[in-house]
């Protein structure tokens, strides 16, 4: 006699935790280096204390290099833009 038990374990697999997920994202701010509106990024600490990338500002549409550092000690994040030419 066959019986389906699939479906019992799938459900238990439904219930993972999603705890996994990484708690190292920050929640920061650039200003625009072109028109100086303040835009709002997240940074993944997971990536490093130092780190470089491009966004393009929600106002303007111009890219930003933007420059994250991190101090390793206190975990303080400062934020720089600079304007791509
Ligand atoms: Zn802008």
């Amino acid at each position: 006699m066959i019986t389906d038990n699939l479906d019992d374990l799938d459900n238990e697999n439904s219930s993972e935790p999603k705890e996994s997920r990484s708690y190292f994202e920050a929640e920061q701010q650039y200003q625009c280096a072109a028109c100086g509106e303040t835009n709002d990024i997240f940074v993944d600490i997971a990536e490093g204390y130092s780190q470089s990338f491009v966004e393009e500002c929600y106002a303007c549409d111009k890219p930003n290099q933007i420059t994250i550092a991190i101090d390793p000690n206190t975990g303080q994040v400062s934020v720089g833009s600079d304007l791509i030419s």
